[in-house]
């Protein structure tokens, strides 16, 4: 088995009636990047910067953060990084910020309202991530984007500190992407400039689920009572791929359910060309890819949802396996 997926290292992920999936990997310690060779991974599609926070018992210095950014970009050597800004709030809690007793933290005061309402340590953040990819690419993400402003004021945020750069005479990074992760389902509904203002979104389809369904990821009674490829769920991920295609922007899906293979056959046969995952899970899904028809798998799909089914998965689960 393990053989299997290690012999598939170099090959597209490439089905069987010629569509290409890029399948990328999710890390965010420095450790977690020698994968990257041995996955065959063609980028990192979700650097969780965060953890790097989380590790520690104090706030990183901006130099210390821009020397470690550098590493994980020489790491990659030349493959795309995509920096997600510090996500923190609800299940992570940093030791050094003074706790804020909320209700619902999940729904509270985290990642980028954070991020917006004390710009601070996300400016000190970005400044670091100008200078590490000085004369190279930058690709920046920011998380829990729950309406259009939010992002286009974020965004602005990080054009000021490219400016900020330029003026004191810092080599600039070559070619900037900022995009947005849409994790909240009202921003699939959001107006159709924010489709177009942004380089590229990435469906973090955990907390997405979890909003989408009302039902934390955290608490093991419901995590797992929604069915990813529910009809309802898969409407939603329709809507936004569709919603990116007219806008011509980039979408990938970077949450856990990208590493699952039926699942992420299923993203694809929607129209999905992204997937960013965990890299033990690149091989096995590359592996179902190639072996599928998506044109195929999204007529079974189709035919699910126009029937009286909850979730696709039977008659996907006997497409594949059965035939
Ligand atoms: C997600 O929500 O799907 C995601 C990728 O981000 P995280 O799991 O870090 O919240
Ligand atoms: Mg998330």
């Amino acid at each position: 088995q393990q053989k299997r997926f290690v012999d598939l290292r170099d090959k597209p992920a490439t089905s069987l009636d010629g569509e290409t999936v890029s399948l990328k990997m999710n890390a965010g310690l420095m450790a977690d990047l020698p994968s990257l060779e041995g996955s065959g991974a063609e980028g990192v599609g979700l650097f969780r910067t965060e953890l790097q926070f989380l590790v520690r018992s104090n706030v990183p210095r901006r130099g210390e953060l821009a020397a470690l950014y550098a590493r994980v970009l020489d790491a990659a050597g030349g493959k795309p990084v995509v920096f997600r800004t510090l996500d923190i709030g609800s299940d992570k809690v940093l030791p050094y910020m003074k706790p804020t007793e909320e209700p619902n933290p999940a729904l509270g005061w985290r990642a980028i309202r954070v991020g917006l309402d004390k710009p601070g340590v996300m400016r000190m953040q970005l400044q670091a991530l100008i200078r590490a990819a000085a004369g190279r690419d930058l690709t920046v993400m920011f998380p829990f984007i729950a309406q259009y402003d939010e992002f286009r004021d974020a965004k602005e945020i990080f054009q000021r500190e490219l400016a900020r750069e330029r003026h004191m005479g810092h080599i600039l990074p070559t070619n900037v992407q900022v995009g947005a992760m849409l994790e909240t389902p009202s921003l699939a509904f959001a107006p159709r400039q924010f489709f177009h203002e942004a380089d590229f979104i990435s469906i973090g389809g955990n907390d997405l689920k979890q909003f989408f369904f009302a039902a934390d990821r955290e608490n093991e009674r419901v995590r797992r009572r929604y069915d990813t490829l529910n009809t309802s769920f898969l409407n939603i991920i329709d809507l936004v791929i569709q919603r990116c295609d007219e806008a011509g922007t980039p979408v990938s899906f970077c949450g856990e359910d990208a590493g699952r293979p039926v699942e992420a056959v299923c993203f694809a046969a929607l129209g999905m060309r992204q997937l960013s995952m965990r890299a033990a899970s690149i091989g096995p899904v590359k592996h179902l890819i190639r072996r599928t028809d998506l044109g195929e798998l999204k007529q079974v799909i189709d035919e699910a949802r126009s029937s009286s089914e909850q979730s696709v998965r039977g008659p996907v689960m006997d497409y594949l396996f059965r035939r």
